[in-house]
């Protein structure tokens, strides 16, 4: 399925860019296609829901214009990052639908990278900036050099090592490279401008491009002691892969006159040729209902407050994977949650939606039992068992029928009786006086009369005794002669599958659980897990890890992809059937 459309597009911003520049043919390249972007994660944490929105955007774009896009590790910062997490990041696009191996028309091939891997080069070009006096040594101590860089209301001043010569500056630069400095000791910064230090843009004041880091790298182990910054290794890499749409989110519009200036500088010493890539930036994914930052996942997973990274009540997109939600239903939401240019809020309600409407027309159905009560046909034979039948989904009889028995002893819901009925409630009630008890229909089998019911030591209902009417059975004739107002799911309890199920919702019970300076740990959802004994419908059994379905009444579920076993499975709910949080 990868790169396969789930939806219609609609127009958005970014789409109008690329339509407009595929019309004036702006990124025409020999050999190459006309739209390249790039998804560029870090690798030193689990991908959110929020990067689903930047995978969607981008890979997305790239499809729905005959293009590609690359997926591109920015691996500039050795001490954080890890193979364990390029694993996971490279899972997690596949899963959700994408995949960097293009096929072409043309410029096929596997576009996977590594900034890393540009590292020689990055180094040259950081010369290059030396030798044409665009960039110098700093030797400054890092309080020294905070203090000079000024605020948004008082310019910086110059570092008293800016005027160093090519030829010192080279040297030093080397020097550092060789493993003669301590980290800190010496920085490589841009020199933008003579006035750069009062530019009102604070990334334009001489930015750092090379810091000393005496540190294993997870791909160039220790062949490097200085490592390039993000923003200068960013705009090379998108110019070294041919990129034609950088986008990013809203909060690097502030570094976009950096990224121009530093493509323009090299590609007039003849490193890249015209046209270089350009950045867009958009407005990122705020989910309500959520924390997304790497440090506040971090924190819930090693105290413990989830049960890892996969932990189905965490938005990564592993945990989203292990609690159901489907691939095309998070595309859905990124899709509907569109491109905007300003920053804003979208409710959690919103992602919930669109996996139900994907779940909807294709998870099969099936009867579950979450709170079980037993219910004793009274007047039904010992041993004895009449099988049923129903559709395996009401609107594609195609898929066929399932069939499940009915039996003297049943399981119902603890909800599907009521000792002292209120007003309006019409499943089971007991008989008082002279008047019969409630008739109910138990859903694809028989009507049946609750005659009484039992009851504990402690005044609990144990037991519903019914009596079941022979003739009334589903699909037959005789079932229309009875009228009843209530239809209730059962399970055989002598055909059953005793099976855990999760019910997961919501991990906050507030809507911006961390705005404002509020501590997050404060509105954990004591009801965001529950797990129950459950008896489900007996074909269930065979259920495979990440199946999905829907469990009529209760909502859409998925056989845990860790956890369940064949012939053992485990349930976790994904979403209940209706929106229990709308206001
Ligand atoms: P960090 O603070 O570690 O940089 P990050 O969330 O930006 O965290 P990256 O690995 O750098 O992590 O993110 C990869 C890409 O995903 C970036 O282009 C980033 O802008 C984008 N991204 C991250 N969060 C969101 C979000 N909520 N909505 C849209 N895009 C996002
Ligand atoms: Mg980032």
């Amino acid at each position: 399925m990868s790169n396969e459309k789930t939806h219609a597009p609609a127009p958005n911003f970014l789409r109008n860019i690329v339509e407009a520049d595929l019309a004036s043919g702006a990124h025409t390249r020999q050999g190459l296609p006309p739209v390249i972007t790039r998804f560029p994660p870090e690798p030193n944490g689990y991908l959110h829901v929020g990067h689903a929105k930047s995978i969607y955007t981008n890979f997305g774009l790239a499809r729905d214009f005959g293009g590609r896009c690359h997926l591109r590790f920015d691996d500039t910062n050795p001490e954080k990052e890890e193979q364990e997490y390029v694993d996971s990041i490279m899972d997690s696009v596949r899963w959700l639908g994408f995949d960097w191996d293009y096929k072409g028309p043309v410029g096929a091939g596997n576009h996977l990278y590594f900034a890393s891997d540009y590292f020689d080069k990055l180094y040259e070009m950081a010369e290059y900036l030396i030798k044409v006096g665009k960039a110098y040594v700093d030797s400054q101590s890092a309080a020294d050099m905070a203090a000079n860089r000024g605020n948004f209301t008082t310019p910086g001043t110059n570092s008293p090592f800016r005027n160093r010569s090519v030829e010192e500056n080279l040297q030093l630069f080397r020097d550092m490279k060789a493993g003669k400095y301590k980290d800190g000791e010496h920085i490589l910064r841009a020199k933008i401008s003579e006035d750069a230090m009062s530019s009102p843009n604070m990334n334009m004041r001489d930015p750092a491009i090379y810091r000393i880091r005496h540190a294993h790298h997870h791909r160039t182990g220790d062949n490097w002691c200085i490592y390039p910054m993000y923003d200068y290794t960013h705009p090379i890499s998108d110019a070294l892969e041919n990129i034609t749409h950088s986008i990013c989110t809203l909060e690097f519009q502030d570094h976009r006159p950096f990224y121009d200036w530093l493509l323009e500088v090299l590609s007039e010493g003849g490193f890249f040729a015209k046209p270089v890539p350009h950045q867009y930036e958009f407005a990122r994914l705020n989910l309500t209902y959520i924390v997304t930052s790497k440090r506040k996942l971090r924190q819930m997973v090693e105290e413990g407050i989830v049960d890892g990274w996969d932990d189905p009540r965490l938005p990564t997109m592993a945990g989203m994977r292990r609690r159901g939600f489907t691939p095309e239903g998070i595309q859905l939401m990124c899709e509907r949650t569109g491109v905007t240019k300003s920053d804003g809020w979208i409710d959690y309600s919103v992602l919930e939606g669109a996996v139900r409407e994907d779940l909807d027309p294709k998870a099969p159905r099936a009867i579950a039992v979450l709170r079980p009560l037993k219910l004793i046909v009274e007047n039904f034979p010992e041993g004895q068992s009449v099988e049923c039948t129903s559709p395996v989904h009401p609107h594609h009889p195609e898929l066929g029928h399932r069939t499940f028995p009915f039996t003297r002893e049943l399981w119902i819901e603890e909800e599907d009786f009521m000792e002292v009925p209120t007003k309006g409630y019409f499943r089971f009630t007991p008989p008082v006086g002279d008047q019969p008890g409630a008739r109910v229909r138990l859903k694809y089998g028989f009507v049946a009369e609750c005659t009484g019911y039992d009851k504990d030591e402690n005044g609990k209902v144990t037991a519903v005794r019914v009596k079941y009417f022979e003739d009334s059975k589903s699909g037959t004739p005789g079932a229309d002669t009875y009228k009843v107002k209530g239809n209730i799911t059962w399970v055989s309890a002598e055909a059953a599958l005793e099976a855990e199920v999760r019910l997961y919702d919501r991990l906050f019970t507030e809507e911006k659980p961390d705005a404002g300076g509020k501590d997050f740990k404060e509105f954990l959802n004591p009801k965001a897990l529950e797990i129950v004994k459950a008896y489900l419908e007996p074909g269930l059994k065979n259920a495979l890890p990440e199946q999905r379905f829907q469990f009529e009444r209760h909502g859409y579920f998925v056989a845990d992809r860790v956890l369940s076993q064949p012939g053992k499975p485990v349930f976790n709910r994904i979403v209940t059937l209706k929106d229990s949080w709308a206001k």
